[in-house]
């Protein structure tokens, strides 16, 4: 048998209601094959990364337990962003959902598809914030510490609606 994963994903939306896109993807997270869901954190309101004439983003984090390999799981993750209709414009520019590997275990992976930690979780209040809701003692790969990084983080624009 294999053993379950724990991993942290991501989730954002700024377009065509994006409460509505982050609960529906947090729901099919949970349907989502070979994983359980195990906590939804809050969800909270930031403005844009990147490009700042677009709508703000809603952002929240789920904590997943996978028996799927790490590619596996973000084909499974790409699949539910075309399911919503994503369409690819430009760099950082408006979405209807991203889903973002943040933590997959203890895992650092650096393979053409895919950088595990995430490569900018680090400096992102809107995930470090609402990571920090639902496991708040968590200790990333090279035992960095996520209080270390909130520390570093200021909240900034950030908001729980
Ligand atoms: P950012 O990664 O800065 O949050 P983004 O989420 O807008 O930007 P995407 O367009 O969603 O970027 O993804 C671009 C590519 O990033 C994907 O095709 C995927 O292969 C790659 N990628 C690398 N690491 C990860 C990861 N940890 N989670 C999701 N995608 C990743
Ligand atoms: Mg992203
Ligand atoms: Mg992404």
């Amino acid at each position: 048998m294999t053993t379950a994963v724990r991993c942290y994903i991501g989730l954002g939306s700024n377009l065509d209601n994006p409460l509505q896109h982050v609960e529906q993807a947090f729901s099919e997270l949970a349907e989502l094959v070979n994983c359980r869901l195990v906590k939804a954190s809050p969800i909270y309101r930031s403005a844009p990364v990147g490009p700042q004439d677009q709508p703000d983003f809603v952002n929240a984090v789920a904590e997943i337990e996978t028996t799927l390999e790490a590619h596996a799981l973000l084909d499974q993750l790409q699949g539910l962003e075309q399911k919503h209709q994503r369409v690819r414009e430009r760099h950082w520019g408006p979405r209807t959902l991203d889903l973002d590997l943040l933590l997959y275990g203890n895992s650092q992976i650096n393979t053409e598809r895919l950088c595990v930690p995430h490569a900018f979780m680090h400096e992102r209040s809107f995930v470090l914030y609402p990571l920090a809701d639902i496991a708040p003692d968590l200790i990333m790969p090279n035992d960095v510490t996520l209080s270390s990084l909130l520390v570093a983080c200021p909240m900034g624009s950030l908001t729980k609606i």
